[in-house]
């Protein structure tokens, strides 16, 4: 396993192309916008080396038997599935943002189960390839990003109908040694400081979208791959001093990535499904159910920072002791446990596949992400409530630390005598930059719109056991039978 220094070490080695506002990058680890994002992975390689955490951060692989970091792990239990929770809620509590690692993770256990069921059915030897790519990754104690997500053009339509056929990631060769991909793969969570990417279809394929349905590992730096850094909520903050960026150590979410495959070959022990349309949409599930799980894990690590600073923001206030504040720090803390119960029932009642590895229950997976795309609103609105509007009209750091005007600012930002005036600027700094849009948004889209989870409510929910349910407790439909 590497520990955080020789994970920064591993990414210096690497050479991807990566474009952040105008500017090639040429080194993540230290570069400003990137580093706090190389900052929160990283902590996934230091716990796992911290002996404190070892039982959470490692586990033991079933394919060589020697240790290894959990974020490289196939399940192979149900208390895998939980400690996986548990591990996402305590990194992220030390992190207060996206460590990026999970979807890799999930993507490698949807991708262990589904290349086992194709070749089962195809005759086909992706899962023995898969397996192999696998034992390297858990060797080298690789990142991998989770790349699912198609820009997908006009959503209407399936991939071979779309006007520009490269807004899905298709195979555009198919040669002696390997495939050719066009296309790209939009909001990358974490794709800049990755070894490798594990590409997946995006959505349910069918006949004639047979070049679309590809899963295959790349290196985030092969030829033909180009990516560009996305833009979060007060960036630009970073460059600017340490207090108006909130979580300066790690910033705001995953740090996501535009990331485009022009002409990029890769050999066939690295295709793990070329054309196999049936199985699309179960892989999308299997992604999309490990993926939810995690919510309930690293959202509610999250929230209980933001709980946490709240709560203190209300001693400097001097408003702790007032009913409605206790009343709104309790429903805060009611909503974020509830997704990690969620989370730990979907992964109390997950089962073991064919394949021989352990997967979450879907339908309380999906319950546990669709609470998510209400809760955390919630908490952050009732977060924002507490702290009062100062969050939101703040004066530059620049000027609190000016002669002619940070005495000023301590002066008259100051609250309870208790506390230190600078200490409730960055607290409230803290809640901005923990409560906002980009935060926000990765709560409702990441792993899927709230429709997304609708639908597989819907489809698991199984309607008709429970109409029956109610019709034989009002004792319905007899005459009809008679
Ligand atoms: C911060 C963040 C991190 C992410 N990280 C990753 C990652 O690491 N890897 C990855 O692969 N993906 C990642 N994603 C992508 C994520 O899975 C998608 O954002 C999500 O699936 C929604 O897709 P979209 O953003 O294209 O939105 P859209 O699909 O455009 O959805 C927008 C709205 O349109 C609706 N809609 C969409 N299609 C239809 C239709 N056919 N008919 C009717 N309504 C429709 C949706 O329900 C939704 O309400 C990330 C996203 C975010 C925000």
């Amino acid at each position: 396993m590497m520990n955080g220094k020789q994970y920064r070490e591993s990414l210096k080695k690497l050479k991807p192309i990566i474009y952040c506002n105008g500017e090639k990058i040429e080194d993540v680890t230290t570069h400003p916008m990137i580093r706090p994002h190389v900052n929160s992975a990283a902590m996934t390689y230091e716990l796992a080396s911290d002996p404190l955490y070892q039982n959470l951060m490692t586990a033991r692989s079933h394919l060589t038997g020697k240790t290894i970091n959990r974020f490289t792990h196939i399940h192979q239990s149900k208390e895998d599935l939980v400690s996986k929770v548990k591990m996402l809620r305590m990194i992220a509590n030390k992190t207060g943002t996206c460590f990026q690692r999970c979807v890799g993770l999930d993507a490698m256990n949807a991708t262990f189960m589904t290349t086992y069921d194709i070749d089962k059915k195809c005759g086909t030897e992706y899962h023995k390839r898969f397996v192999k790519w696998l034992e390297y990754v858990q060797e080298n104690d690789l990142m991998i990003a989770g790349s699912m997500t198609d820009p997908k053009g006009n959503r209407s339509l399936k991939p071979s109908a779309q006007a520009d056929p490269d807004l899905f990631t298709r195979v555009v060769e198919k040669r002696d040694d390997g495939v050719v991909l066009c296309g790209a793969k939009a909001h990358q969570t974490g794709m800049a400081n990755s070894h490798e990417m594990l590409i997946l279809p995006t959505t349910n394929l069918l006949p004639g979208d047979e070049a679309w349905a590809i899963a295959c590992a790349v290196p985030v730096d092969a030829e033909g791959v180009t990516h560009i850094f996305g833009r979060q909520t007060n960036d630009q903050r970073r460059l600017q001093g340490h207090i108006d960026t909130g979580n300066a150590e790690y910033a705001i979410v995953g740090g996501e990535t535009l990331t485009v495959l022009d002409h990029v070959f890769v050999p066939w022990d690295r295709v793990f499904m070329c054309g196999e349309i049936e199985f699309a949409q179960d892989y999308v599930t299997r992604f999309a159910s490990y993926h939810r799980q995690n919510y309930g894990g690293c959202k509610v690590g999250n929230s209980d920072v933001l709980i946490g600073a709240t709560a203190l923001m209300a001693d400097m206030n001097g408003t702790a002791r007032a009913s409605h504040v206790k009343d709104k720090l309790i429903e805060m803390t009611h909503l974020a446990e509830t997704m990690y119960c969620c989370s730990l029932a979907c992964s109390y009642e997950g089962h073991r596949t064919e394949a021989g590895n352990y997967y979450v229950d879907t339908l309380l997976a999906n319950e546990v992400k669709l609470n998510c795309t209400r809760n955390i609103y919630e908490i952050a609105r009732l977060a924002h409530d507490i702290a009062g509007g100062f969050i939101a009209t703040l004066p530059y750091e620049k000027d609190l630390m000016a002669p002619e005007t940070g005495d000023l600012i301590r002066k008259f930002l100051a609250a309870n005598a208790e506390f230190d005036a600078v200490d409730r600027i960055k607290l409230a700094r803290l809640i901005e930059n923990m409560s906002g849009g980009t935060a926000l948004a990765e709560s409702m889209h990441g792993a899927g719109s709230p429709q997304a989870m609708k639908v597989m409510i819907l489809r698991e929910s199984n309607m008709d056991r429970k109409k029956e349910l109610a019709a034989d407790l009002a004792d319905l439909f007899c005459e009809k039978e008679a």
